[in-house]
């Protein structure tokens, strides 16, 4: 363990954890396991890129030939196996996972994959990697808690531009406004957009709402969430501004929703239950009037991929441990008629909750 890299960190954490699942080899395809662990990030090809690391083995990348040279080697980490056109990487995979029977596979490998190699390995066990590597994702070293900060400080300041009034609304449709949020995290460093919802007037009530053709009008609510990834660590955030003076009634389901996200975010301290944190957004909410319209979890664990472990939801009794990052975003939806969401994405430290998500949550009337 010279040096004790992350990655060797965290492929002895895998190795623990495979020790404690009972699995006998962990098989990493496409998704965020294989970058997470080696820096490597499986091509979408149905030519099959597969770790193969056993527990009592060192680790082979068997990956394409003509995709070895993209491969950053460590041998500390695992060997390459590259594999010419006309081989078979399924009997190369099948003979490094050899008599082992517990496999855990990508949750996101291709069926196409897992079928051959099921066939090639009969009467093994299967299962998904995240039940080994989930809860180890969850826990973001110090380097991927300042990555969530930079790519969560870009995007928080295209919601500033947003909310400064910067960004027109009225007149404009929802697919011309999402563009241009898309646009911006660009310019703010993003290397890619995942997502930028933006849904108005009776749109803002439908929580993950398709942009489209509708114009946003003068005095309605509108929903923007938008997200994307800069150095391999995603960004997600929604504020929902006003194209005009609010009414009485939305003006107090806004407040209802401000003191419930807060008080979710205070509430996110080390040891509590994700399943407490989602009780506390929703309660508030119920006390406001609002119960059956907070229809979703209040928020999802964020990282490599924007949604991960742990899921901030009803059901959830694990306790939240420092390096957990994760969304805080209840929302009130008025079907119909219009809702409204506030998103941050929270890290949970020894010093409590840290938002990484700073914009502004007051209620904001933009032109
Ligand atoms: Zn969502
Ligand atoms: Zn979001
Ligand atoms: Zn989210």
């Amino acid at each position: 363990m010279s040096g004790a890299s992350p990655r060797l960190q965290r492929l002895a954490r895998v190795r623990a954890a495979m020790d404690g699942a009972g699995v006998d080899a962990l098989l990493l395809s496409l998704g965020a396991d294989l970058p997470w662990l080696t820096g490597y990030e499986a091509m979408p090809l149905e030519r099959l890129t597969m770790l193969v690391l056993p527990a009592d083995a060192d680790a082979v990348l068997v990956v394409p030939e003509l995709e070895a040279p993209r491969v950053e080697e460590d041998p500390e980490l695992f060997a390459l196996r590259p594999w010419a056109e006309g081989d078979d990487p399924v009997s190369v995979v099948a003979d490094l996972v050899g008599g082992r029977r517990r496999l855990a596979v990508s949750d996101r490998a291709w069926a196409t994959f897992l079928v051959s190699l099921q066939s090639a390995l009969p009467g093994r066990s299967w299962e998904v990697s995240s039940r080994v590597t989930g809860p180890l994702r969850a826990v973001k070293d110090r380097a991927e808690v300042e990555a969530l900060a930079a790519v969560s400080a870009a995007a928080d300041r295209v919601a500033a531009a947003l909310l400064g009034g910067e960004i027109a609304l009225v007149g404009r449709s929802e697919r011309d406004v999402s563009d241009e949020l898309g646009r911006r995290l660009v310019a703010e460093g993003h290397d890619r957009v995942n997502f930028a919802i933006v849904g108005s007037g009776p749109n803002s009530a439908s929580p993950h709402h398709e942009p489209g053709a509708r114009v946003i009008g003068p005095g309605e609510a509108v929903v923007c969430d938008f997200g994307g990834t800069m150095a391999g660590y995603c960004s997600d955030i929604t504020r929902t501004v006003l194209t005009g003076d609010p009414s009485p009634e939305l003006a107090e389901l806004y407040a209802v929703l401000q003191e419930a996200q807060a008080s979710a975010v205070a509430a996110a301290t080390v040891g509590t239950a994700c399943e407490d944190v989602d009780r506390v957004a929703r309660e508030r909410i119920a006390a406001g009037g609002y119960g059956d319209a907070f229809i979703h979890r209040t928020g999802h664990g964020i990282g490599l991929e924007e949604h991960e472990d742990p899921y901030i939801v009803a059901g959830n009794r694990q306790g939240l441990v420092a390096g957990h990052a994760f969304s805080v975003e209840p929302g009130i939806y008025l079907s119909g008629r219009y809702g409204a969401r506030i998103e941050d994405i929270v890290v949970a430290t020894d010093s409590g909750p840290r938002p990484l998500n700073l914009a502004s949550h007051d209620l904001t009337v933009v032109a």
